[in-house]
């Protein structure tokens, strides 16, 4: 049985508990799934390719896609905006194939509000000192920026009820199967003759 509509999963969480890292290798284990890439007018890390990690924008255009309603949610997060394009999430999920949302907490509540069908997934760290350490270890942070997102961190695990299911990122592949898990559970419900 085929289900019509693709279902929309949004993973959130705080800064450095690893939401990256998960949803690369739970794509990579599932090339079924679809990534909603945002915009964002943070400037790119080393490494990181406009139009693959994300759209990278001008203040500007970001505030011109917002006005222009092209944007699902979008939140200023230490500084800078960022947010999920419209388009690509709504013709995707019509196509009958499920996206996947990373973002943060803010956005993932205003996705509540617009799709209260989604999946809400929040990704918790194994402690605090486990994220500042994460945090400090990406290296590509000021002294100032890890105290902001350290602070956004604690403000954001308070919205943790908001959340359909919470998974632990203790170890990668653990997180993965329990989102891999979720993902079957959610289809599994939605089965109806
Ligand atoms: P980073 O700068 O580390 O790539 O991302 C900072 C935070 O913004 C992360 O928590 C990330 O999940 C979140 N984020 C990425 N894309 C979006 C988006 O489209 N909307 C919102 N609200 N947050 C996002």
């Amino acid at each position: 049985m085929e289900d019509e509509k693709g279902i929309l999963f949004i993973l959130s969480g705080p800064s450095g508990v690893g939401k990256g890292t998960v949803r690369k290798a739970l794509f990579e284990q599932d090339p079924a799934l679809q990534y909603s890439i945002s915009v964002t007018t943070r400037k790119p890390r080393v490494g990181e390719t406009n139009g693959v990690d994300y759209f990278f924008k001008s203040k500007e255009e970001v505030e011109e896609m917002i006005e222009q309603n092209e944007l699902i949610e979008y939140a200023e997060y230490v500084g800078n905006y960022y947010g999920t394009p419209k388009a690509y999430v709504e013709e995707t999920l019509k196509a009958g194939k499920d996206v996947f949302l990373e973002i943060e907490v803010q956005g993932a509540m205003q996705v509540k509000k617009n799709f209260p069908e989604g999946v809400f997934i929040f990704l918790f760290p194994p402690s605090l000192e486990e994220l500042k350490n994460r945090i400090i270890d990406r290296g590509t942070e000021t002294e100032n920026l890890v105290k902001n997102r350290l602070l956004e961190a604690k403000k954001e695990i308070d919205m943790m009820d908001e959340y359909d299911y919470v998974v632990v990122n203790d170890q990668v592949k653990k997180a993965v199967s329990r989102i891999q898990s979720i993902v079957v559970s959610e289809h599994c419900k939605r089965e109806r003759v």
